[in-house]
């Protein structure tokens, strides 16, 4: 498995299959084309199909220049490989000089044709599940974070406390914003006035709700934030530490410790299943950020590594089947408020496992599994499309014209 560092990126919502990754690939195409003169850019499958709703024709201008490129939707074209692809073409005086068939295969994270899914550059990590992680740790008398840092690079807790850093400004600036997201739907920011209600009655969830609230408008209007591990599924993980940090005083070093235990999680299912909404619905994503809370709750509350594996295993697996079909292809309905409750269902999925001995009938790795093959099966359009579900909903908000 990779590095952590992969899980957690930093960069601008509202999607990072459809943004981040999309914006990655063009940068990386636009450097060794300087010299092109105009820009082509096909989007396939659920990027041609949801593109405009997530911002990816958007991304793509601001990075190859507005007035020298062309987004081309081509929805008739899908490949086996991954459904987010997508190809690049650079022209110089009229002539073809460079493409680039590139896929964005989840959590900003690029892939060729010929690339294997499964494998990266380096193996950071030689177990590749969590019976062998967890046999590995008993083996060796170590807990899940000291294995952690003993297979990423040194410099691993100051870039986590960069990540964390990131997350809390998503969540001060997002507090502070009313009005509505851009786009047609004409969502009303709700953070704003759920802070005001914490700051009145001082109750944990508020503060819970909120922060969550927080990122995901700050993701869905492409404000900075952190995948963990995808845009959509932004808010989770930064919601519930923000909440532990400021209501029960754990240090930012100890919310930067359970932000590494909780990635562990999201690298398993990365690896061995798949994080992308476009893959394998919205189980991939809100489930395994909740998945990657409730390990990082478990730690914080003293949880042994048992504990940590049971409490992602139970959000995990009541996430199964999870649908992504977001309204009109933006990250606003289902997903913001879908992420707030995702957020309470992590601590409650946390408090669960530790009131046990840690032993339990299904493992997470048999959910990761599960997972991949409840992914496979559902049909496409619930499979980031916006084809079917709750997408199809015309809400009284939605202004035709727009866009
Ligand atoms: S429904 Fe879930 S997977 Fe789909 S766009 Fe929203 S957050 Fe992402």
């Amino acid at each position: 498995m990779d590095t952590l560092k992969e899980l957690y990126k930093i960069g601008y919502g509202p999607s990072s299959s459809h943004t981040m990754g999309p914006q990655f690939a063009s940068k990386r195409f636009l450097e060794r084309n300087e010299k092109a003169d105009r820009f082509v850019v096909e989007l396939y499958g659920s990027l041609a199909l949801t593109g405009k709703g997530h911002l990816t024709d958007e991304i793509i201008y601001q990075t190859l220049g507005r007035d020298r490129t062309e987004v081309k939707f081509r929805v008739d074209i899908n490949y086996d490989y991954h459904p987010n692809g997508m190809k690049l073409f650079a022209y110089l005086d009229n002539k073809l000089i460079d493409e680039e068939l590139v896929f964005s295969v989840g959590g900003g994270t690029l892939k060729h044709l010929d690339e294997p899914r499964e494998t990266s550059h380096k193996s950071y990590y030689k177990q590749r599940s969590m019976k062998e992680i967890l046999e590995y740790c008993e083996k060796g008398k170590i807990t899940l974070l000291e294995y952690i840092l003993e297979c990423e690079d040194s410099d691993i807790l100051d870039y986590i406390e960069e990540i964390v850093k990131v997350m809390f400004n998503s969540i001060e600036r997002g507090l502070k914003k009313t009005g509505a997201l851009p786009g047609p739907l004409k969502i009303e920011r709700r953070a704003h006035n759920i802070y005001k209600k914490y700051l009145e009655n001082k109750d944990f969830n508020s503060l819970v709700f909120a922060a969550t609230l927080a990122v995901s408008e700050e993701n869905a209007s492409g404000g900075l934030i952190v995948t963990s591990p995808t845009c959509g599924a932004s808010g989770v993980m930064p919601g519930v530490m923000y909440a532990y940090h400021n209501i029960y005083g754990y240090s930012i070093e100890e919310i930067c410790k359970a932000v590494l235990v909780g990635g562990l999680i999201g690298n398993l299912v990365k690896h061995n299943a798949s994080i992308s909404g476009a893959e394998v619905g919205c189980q991939g994503e809100v489930g395994t950020a909740c998945s990657m809370t409730a390990a990082a709750i478990a730690y914080l509350e003293g949880g042994t590594n048992y504990h940590i594996e049971y409490a992602a295993e139970i959000a995990l697996e009541h996430h199964l089947g999870m649908t992504c079909d977001p309204v009109l292809g933006y990250v606003q309905i289902p997903c913001i408020e879908r992420n707030a409750l995702s957020a309470r269902r992590a601590i409650d999925s946390a408090k669960f496992a530790i009131l046990t001995d840690g032993k339990h009938y299904i493992t997470l790795d048999d959910v990761v599994k599960s997972l991949k093959e409840t992914g496979k099966d559902l049909h496409e359009n619930y499979r980031e499309t916006s084809l079917g579900g709750l997408a199809k909903i015309k809400l009284p908000t939605y202004e035709e014209n727009e866009n």
